[in-house]
């Protein structure tokens, strides 16, 4: 089922061979997967696509498992792409869409990446899975590593969201609380790793989550009728979901379905945790160690990832952007939403309206370009946000 032809290590282009169990390249960077698209020029993939499953395994040719039976599924993906009427009227913009993931099990697009990770996991034969996580993720492992009959240890900071803490508990995880930043959690559970032998799957330290991510880029394709936005608009943490579609992209021209043209990406984060911002702002390469994150926004709390460079090298050759909010406007970004749409979705997704109203107000988009908004995770899931904003009705 599987075209994969090698993976490749994306800072030094080291190549490796497939069907066997990777972490980083030796050089301490994230691997990539690689595949032989040649034979799906031809093969009419995307005619065929239409009687398919409702889910990202429609994507199957582009996705890493070999073997069918590998497959650990849950229902993830192929998430409604919302026209937003009432939103795109208010804002001038007749072309805009809200890819809703809060569709996905767990509530949100953790779960596109952890059920291929976990899939290649029972594939190559891998039992213990860890990750450390500081809101979606954790949750999302352990739901898939239950349904694949696997060990699931989470690590998480202590100010992590109630009920990510939770599910992750109830899901059958083992949970450990830590003290601090989510980097001293990494630090933490790479100690018990390496003297337990777990595989780690944290963000970019396996190479399969971004196989998971990537397929919102092919739904978004297909729901759009094939038809390539002009701006996405994503709320951006670690990256996984950013520098996905951008391979995604990259894979649809290969395999002819698209021209040169792809989508210009917008990095959404954290005004109180804002490392890509500020890197690319100042033109670099890689990003410093954001200081002392501090957001509602929990998956948008990463001081400083793996995939920095990768990030900024997709927002550069995209001709992108990337741009910070305060809490509070990400609030009023869900309360927006809600009330125009219908919608009630996490801070990050508030994030993503937030920083579309800046890019209007800036002059970087124009109405009459097709946009694409990332609603990353159902607004269930963060009570004490949404009594901040019940507060605030309250008080009118
Ligand atoms: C993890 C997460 C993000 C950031 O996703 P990346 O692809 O890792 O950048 C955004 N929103 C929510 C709700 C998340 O859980
Ligand atoms: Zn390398």
């Amino acid at each position: 089922m599987s075209l994969v032809s090698h993976l490749e290590c994306t800072r030094c282009g080291r190549h490796f061979e497939p069907g066997k169990i990777y972490n980083l390249c030796p050089c301490g960077s994230p691997l990539s997967v690689r595949y032989n698209l040649k034979p799906l020029a031809s093969a009419h993939v995307r005619e065929r696509l239409a009687g398919r499953v409702p889910s990202l395994w429609r994507y199957r040719e582009v996705l890493p498992v070999a073997r069918e039976e590998s497959v650990v599924s849950l229902g993830e993906g192929f998430t409604p792409l919302i026209h937003a009427r009432h939103l795109g009227e208010k804002l001038k913009i007749p072309n805009l869409y809200l890819k809703d993931e809060s569709f996905n099990p767990t509530g949100s697009f953790k779960a596109r990446g952890m059920a291929v990770a976990v899939s290649m996991a029972r594939e190559l034969g891998i039992e213990k899975l860890a990750v450390s996580s500081a809101g979606n993720a954790g949750g999302a492992l352990a739901a898939y590593a239950a349904k694949a009959g696997l060990r699931a240890l989470v690590f998480m900071p202590e100010d992590t969201p109630r009920l990510n803490q939770l599910e992750c508990a109830l899901l059958g995880a083992e949970v450990v609380l830590v003290p601090g930043s989510i980097k001293d959690c990494a630090r933490a559970m790479r100690e018990r790793v390496a003297a337990e032998n777990w595989f780690d799957c944290s963000t970019l330290r396996e190479p399969y989550r971004v196989e998971g991510k990537k397929t919102m880029a092919y739904e978004v394709y297909e729901q759009l009728h094939w038809r390539m936005p002009d701006v996405i608009i994503y709320p951006t943490g670690g990256g996984t979901g950013l520098v996905g579609m951008w391979k995604a992209f990259g894979e649809m021209q290969e395999m002819g379905w698209i021209e040169q043209r792809r989508p210009k990406m917008v990095a959404v984060q954290s005004t109180g945790c804002a490392p890509i911002v500020r890197a690319f702002a100042s033109q670099k390469e890689s990003a410093d160690e954001w200081p002392e994150p501090k957001t509602i926004a929990s998956g948008l709390r990463v001081p400083s990832a793996i995939g920095d460079f990768w990030m900024l090298r997709v927002l550069h050759e995209s001709r992108g952007s990337a741009l910070a909010l305060d809490d509070r406007a990400m609030l009023g970004g869900m309360r927006e939403l809600a009330e125009t749409e219908g919608i009630l979705t996490s801070p990050e997704g508030g994030a993503a309206l937030a920083a579309l109203r800046r890019l209007l107000t800036d002059g970087y988009i124009a109405g009459v370009e097709t946009i694409v908004l990332f609603l990353t995770a159902s607004g269930y899931k963060y009570v004490e946000p949404l009594a901040a904003i019940g507060e605030s009705v309250r008080r009118e």
